[in-house]
This record gives structure tokens, C-alpha cells and sequence, in this order.
């Protein structure tokens, strides 16, 4: 097997926006740092309005000019279809631009994320000719339709923590439906979109229908919201972010938003279970994946009292068995905190949780790499209410809130979240728990006996209430980037 390891310094970084095909510089430097060591390892720069203005004004005209919502359908999938082979033929290289600044470790961007993003670009190409509207049901003297139709030009705004993945659900399935969009990454994560941009003109996208702007929040993602040739906008990051984007949407518009926030998905662990081991195993997973930084992490553990005692040794036992290595090293597995803020913050919220009574069963704390990474271990706190902070907060670190019941009404109840309802985890051997559990518990996705996705695209993704408005992924991520027109048409 191929060493997979690389030395950050060996990479080229496509440190620039991508507009009309071609990487431009413009705008004040933004420093960008690796988590893995912690230092700075480039610069981009940040649009400001005009080049915003420009990115969505040349989107918005190559999209009428080009013919790429007019063409047959099957054309736009052949393109796709060629992108998706691309991504495949430069995968190390989008791999080791993913890993350079991110938190995910080259074995994983290698094995998973470049993969399922090539995959993803199948599946949204597969949808170019199948969905273009219905006939309805009129007297005879009648033709009623409704047609779908793109809406001309998508924004989309991505998280930092799996960079590719997140803005490939927002930027395929728009162009799929024949949008031109233009995307906004991390400021932190800046470099992996520009490569994936370049190759995408380069497989015949018309060049300028997919243009990425680089910047901070404020500077350039407000301003691509309140954008006028943007028709629809499609967001992930947190619930407070999500917020101020759907407040501009509606004083810009008001245009329609796909929201995909944050979370604090509980695991209810039943007696019943067969085997603790296993269960353990999934749970750990679901708290560690990303070191925490995912937004369905498994972070609440509401288990019943007969196997709570079991459980719980098992998952602090593998709590010291993590550990810290730079992503670029092939033999990193677990991923750093992405800033030293994010990790301060995380720090924080245990500490207040333990001022306020939480007890720690794991302790969550600085860990040293050789080439001094900002990494934490993962952390477990037993909590008794439902106000400890650790409990409350969506932590986005490698931290498990536990708590016991006795009854099955009681952890229905503990499950729910007054803010957040992204995902949950049941594990049982009972299908009538199973079943009850499905339809009880508030959250947008249920997993029984499994805690994660799989990577069946054509399953939805998204959350209730304050994890968000509409799906990424599915059938439903690509109609969403089409809006439907009526037709009602009389013979002369
Ligand atoms: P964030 O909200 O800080 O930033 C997300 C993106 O929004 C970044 O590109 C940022 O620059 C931009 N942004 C910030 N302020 C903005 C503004 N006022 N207008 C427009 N854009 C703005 O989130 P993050 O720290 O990058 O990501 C972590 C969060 O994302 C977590 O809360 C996590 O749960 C959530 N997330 C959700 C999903 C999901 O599918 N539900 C998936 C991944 C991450």
C-alpha cells in the first residue's frame, strides 16, 4: 500500500477566487491555519462587494447565454458525469488540498470524502432528465401544467468541517437542475473548492457558471445573500449563522432558503441491547467522527439504568486509546479542533458544565502532537438535568453528555431538545421501542442500530425546528433548486 503521508509545504495552494474559469486574485488577505500544526499556511483573499457582484452577475448571464438550462437535460449529466471522473483521476491531489487546512485526515479524504463527492456528482447528474413536471387534471378543452424551471442562480455558503462534501450538496444538485451558483467556502478552509471549480470547467461546465468567492461571513457571505441575482440560497453552518442568512434572504427577496444547522442529537441506549461492546463502539464513533465536528454528532447519551454501569466503562476505556497526529500523516485517524477559539470555546463549556455539577467520567483535554496540532481528547460528563451547559450547547468537540433513566417515557422526554432536532440514535432489540422511538422522537433523521449515514445519496438530510429548514441530498436536494411554474393553456 501506497505511504498516503505529505508535508504541507509540498502542496500548491490555489490561494485565489474562481471567476469565469480562471483563479483571481482581489481583496485583503485573509490568513488561513492549519489545525494540524497550527501555524499559517497561506493567505486568501476576501471579496468584497464588487467582486460578489461580479461572481453572481457573470453566473447569472452565462447561465441565460450558455444554454444550460435549454439544452437536453442528458447533456448536463454527461458534463457532470465527466466532472464526477475528474475528481476521481485528481483525487490525491483534492485529497491532500482537503486535508492541508482541514480537520480531516488524509486517510479518511482519500478513502471517503473524495469518493462520496465523485459518487454525490453521479447521483445529482442522474436527476437532469427525470423530474420536469405534471399534467393536471382539466376539463378537455384544457392543457394544465406544472413545469419546473432553475431558478437562474443559487448561493451557496459552506462550514469548514467536511469542506468539499458540504458545498457539493449545495453546488451540484443546483447546477444538476440548471443554475449557475456561486459558493462561498470556509475562510478557513478555502483551497479544496477552487481545485473542484477548475475541474468542473475543465469536464465543459460553461466557464463562469460556477464561480467561488473567498471571504469572511460578513464581509462576503452577507453580501452574496443580499445579492439581487440570487434566487435561492442554500446554507449550512450554525443555527445563530442560519439565522442571520435567512433574515437577508427575506429583506433581499424575500428568496427561499435550505438551512442545514446545528445539532445536539441524543443516542437512547435500551437494556435490551445485545451486545454492549458493539453499541459501545457505535456510540464512541458517533462523539469522536471528526473529533466531534460533525453536525450529527451522537453528543447526548440518554441509557437505561440495568446497562448504563457496562456501558459506560467500555466508552471511557477507549477514550484514552485516541491519538494525535497531524492529518497529513497516513497513520492519523483522529482529527484535530479546527482553531485554537474553537477549542478554547469547547474547554469552556465542559469546565462551566462541571462548575455547575457535571460529573467527568473522561476528562476532555489538550493533547500533544509532534508537530504541535491543537487537539483534544474525548470527554465524558454524567449530568442530572437537563440545564448543564454540556447538555444545552451544540459543543462541536469531542464531548459526551450522559444521563440515566429507568422508564422509556423518561427518555423520550430527555431526548428532546428545545432548540435542536437534527438527528437521533436508537439502540434496541425490541422493534415495538424501535417503532415507538420513530415516531416520538423530534428529529429529521432516525437511525435504529446504527448512528451515521450511509452512503445511499437518495436519503434526505436535515433537521427540525432549529436544525434547519428543507433536505440536502435526495431527490428533494434537487428539487428544491427548481421552482414551479402553472400553465393553464386553451385551444384558440
Ligand atoms: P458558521 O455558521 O460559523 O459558518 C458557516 C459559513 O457561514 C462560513 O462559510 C462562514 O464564513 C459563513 N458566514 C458566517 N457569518 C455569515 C453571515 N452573516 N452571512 C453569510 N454567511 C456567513 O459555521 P461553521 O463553524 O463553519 O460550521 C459549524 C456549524 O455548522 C455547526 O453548528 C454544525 O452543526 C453546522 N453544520 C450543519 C450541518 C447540517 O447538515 N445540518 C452540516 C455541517 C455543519
Amino acid at each position: 500500500m501506497t505511504d498516503l503521508s505529505f508535508r504541507p509545504e509540498d502542496i500548491t495552494l490555489p490561494a485565489g477566487h474562481f471567476l469565469s474559469g480562471k483563479i483571481v486574485p482581489g481583496g485583503k488577505d485573509i490568513a488561513v491555519t492549519s489545525p494540524g500544526h497550527g501555524r499559517i499556511l497561506g493567505y486568501v483573499p476576501e471579496a468584497g462587494p464588487d467582486l460578489v457582484n461580479e461572481a453572481a452577475q457573470t453566473a447569472a448571464r452565462v447561465q441565460r447565454e450558455s444554454g444550460w438550462a435549454t439544452c437536453a437535460p442528458r447533456e448536463r449529466a454527461r458534463v457532470l458525469r465527466r466532472w464526477a471522473d475528474l475528481v476521481e483521476q485528481h483525487g490525491m491531489e483534492l485529497a491532500r488540498l482537503e486535508t492541508v487546512c482541514s480537520t480531516r485526515p488524509i486517510v479518511q479524504t482519500v478513502g471517503w470524502d473524495i469518493p462520496f463527492l465523485a459518487e454525490g456528482i453521479r447521483f445529482f447528474s442522474e436527476y437532469c432528465d427525470k423530474i420536469g413536471g405534471d399534467v393536471a387534471a382539466t376539463s378537455a378543452n384544457l392543457l394544465g401544467m406544472t413545469v419546473y424551471e432553475p431558478y437562474g442562480v443559487t448561493g451557496a455558503i459552506a462550514p469548514w468541517n467536511f469542506p468539499l462534501v458540504m458545498a457539493s450538496w449545495k453546488i451540484v444538485p443546483s447546477l444538476a437542475a440548471g443554475n449557475g451558483t456561486v459558493l462561498k467556502p470556509s475562510e478557513m478552509t478555502p483551497f479544496s473548492a477552487v481545485r473542484l471549480a477548475e475541474l468542473a470547467v475543465e469536464a465543459g461546465l460553461p466557464a463562469g457558471l460556477f464561480n467561488v468567492v473567498q471571504g469572511t461571513g460578513l464581509a462576503t457571505g452577507e453580501v452574496l445573500c443580499r445579492h439581487p441575482n440570487i434566487g435561492k440560497l442554500s446554507f449550512t453552518g450554525s443555527t445563530r449563522t442560519g439565522i442571520a442568512v435567512m433574515k437577508a434572504a427575506a429583506e433581499s427577496g424575500p428568496k427561499p432558503v435550505t438551512l442545514e444547522l446545528g445539532g445536539k442529537s441524543p443516542q437512547l441506549v435500551f437494556d435490551d441491547i445485545s451486545s454492549v461492546d458493539e453499541v459501545a463502539d457505535r456510540i464512541f464513533r458517533a462523539f469522536t467522527g471528526n473529533a466531534g465536528q460533525v453536525c450529527v454528532t451522537g453528543s447526548r447519551l440518554i441509557v437505561q439504568r440495568g446497562v448504563a454501569k457496562l456501558l459506560i466503562k467500555a466508552l471511557v476505556a477507549k477514550c484514552s486509546q485516541v491519538a494525535a497526529h497531524a492529518p497529513w500523516e497516513a497513520v492519523a485517524s483522529y482529527s484535530p479542533i479546527i482553531s485554537e477559539p474553537q477549542a478554547h470555546r469547547i474547554l469552556n463549556l465542559v469546565e462551566s458544565s462541571v462548575q455547575a455539577g457535571a460529573q467527568t467520567l473522561a476528562p476532555c483535554l489538550r493533547m500533544n502532537s509532534e508537530e504541535g496540532g491543537i487537539f483534544l481528547s474525548p470527554g465524558i460528563l454524567m449530568v442530572t438535568d437537563t440545564y448543564s451547559p454540556v447538555w444545552q450547547e451544540e459543543v462541536f468537540g469531542p464531548v459526551l453528555a450522559v444521563q440515566i433513566f429507568d422508564e422509556d417515557d423518561e427518555a423520550f422526554a430527555l431526548a428532546e431538545h428545545p432548540v435542536y432536532g437534527l438527528a437521533a440514535g436508537v439502540h434496541t432489540a425490541s422493534m415495538s421501542r424501535a417503532m415507538r422511538a420513530i415516531r416520538t422522537l423530534k428529529a429529521g433523521t432516525v437511525w435504529v442500530n446504527r448512528y451515521g449515514r450511509s452512503s445511499d445519496f437518495v436519503i434526505p438530510t436535515g433537521g427540525f425546528g432549529g436544525s434547519g429548514i428543507g433536505k440536502d441530498l435526495g431527490r428533494q436536494a434537487f428539487e428544491t433548486n427548481l421552482r414551479l411554474k402553472s400553465v393553464l393553456m386553451a385551444a384558440e
